[in-house]
């Protein structure tokens, strides 16, 4: 069983508020040469074909830009035991505990993604609280982006991204984490280069878990370490049962990214991870976390 705990949801609408100057979502994803997204109906089910095709069970659907939450809802409401609607937020939007309510009560979503080198706030800063405590009341995730962060499609568009790095440290997240032992978290990449950082912060609190999306290129800002050696530390610090397999697949026609998939299994077995364990990490963790 595949569950994929890190998919991007590039609907129309998030187009259209990534670059709200460059025309509609069809002439953005044309200058892309994307797929055009269509309705968040038809997106999900083209996103359901592809899952189909790679025999992927379920899937994390990430709303990528705050107020997008709306697509990834209808897409999920469509197929409930498929989809796991994540989104975006920025704590420091004005009606940040409205949106947080509506994106869980209304929209019955299951994780906040926050982006604090993106939206430019301290993970210590008093706006964080209210999200840890909005996810706890409402049984749901808080994901939260560490490290390197470059997002593909606004570099593509010359979107200006003067993100700042220092924020998205993970020993920050473990402070606040542990304040919410309900509430499970999640670290994008094994910290995104803050791998040390990240075992540190998985092996002080105990509901940090780590997802393996993405070619994991930020290993090139430590020389000689490489896909296997993390895969190998992260089992011995953080375990098989915090690890969550994931691919930051986004667009169409590019699609899920099963190279991603084969390469981790190939160092998974390379390195002789238990079966059991691989099972936790490909779907098992996932399916804990997010019942269906
Ligand atoms: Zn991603």
């Amino acid at each position: 069983m595949i569950n994929d705990a890190h998919c991007h949801f590039f609907s129309s609408r998030f187009l259209e508020l990534l670059a709200p100057d460059t025309g509609g979502a069809d002439e953005i994803a044309f200058r892309l040469q994307w797929e055009p997204p269509g309705t968040p109906t038809e997106l999900g089910d083209r996103w359901v074909t592809e899952l189909d095709r790679h025999g992927v069970s379920r899937a994390a659907l990430i709303a990528s830009v705050p107020g997008d939450a709306v697509s990834v809802a209808e897409a999920v409401a469509h197929h409930p035991h498929r989809f796991v609607g994540f989104f975006m937020h920025n704590p420091m939007g004005l009606d940040s505990e409205a949106a947080l309510e509506r994106a869980f009560q209304g929209l019955h979503l299951k994780a906040v993604c926050l982006f604090p080198a993106m939206h430019g706030y301290r993970l210590d800063d008093e706006v964080v609280e209210p999200v840890f405590r909005l996810a706890s009341e409402h049984g749901a995730a808080v994901f939260v982006h560490c490290g390197v962060l470059t997002v593909g499609v606004r570099k593509k568009l010359g979107l200006a991204s003067r993100f700042d790095l220092r924020l998205g440290d993970p020993l920050a997240v473990a402070r606040i984490a542990l304040g919410f032992p309900q509430v499970p978290v999640i670290i994008p990449h094994f910290g995104a280069g803050f791998f040390r950082e990240a075992l540190m912060a998985a092996d002080q609190c105990p509901t940090i878990h780590l997802d393996t999306s993405s070619s994991n290129s930020w290993i090139k800002f430590d020389s000689g370490l490489s896909i296997e050696h993390v895969f190998r530390t992260a089992l011995a610090v953080v375990g098989p049962s915090r690890l969550l397999f994931g691919t930051d697949s986004s667009f169409f026609p590019r699609g899920w990214q099963t190279g991603i998939y084969a390469e981790q299994q190939r160092i998974l077995g390379a390195i002789g991870a238990r079966a059991a364990d691989r099972d936790a990490i490909f779907g098992g963790n996932f399916d804990r976390l997010f019942p269906a």
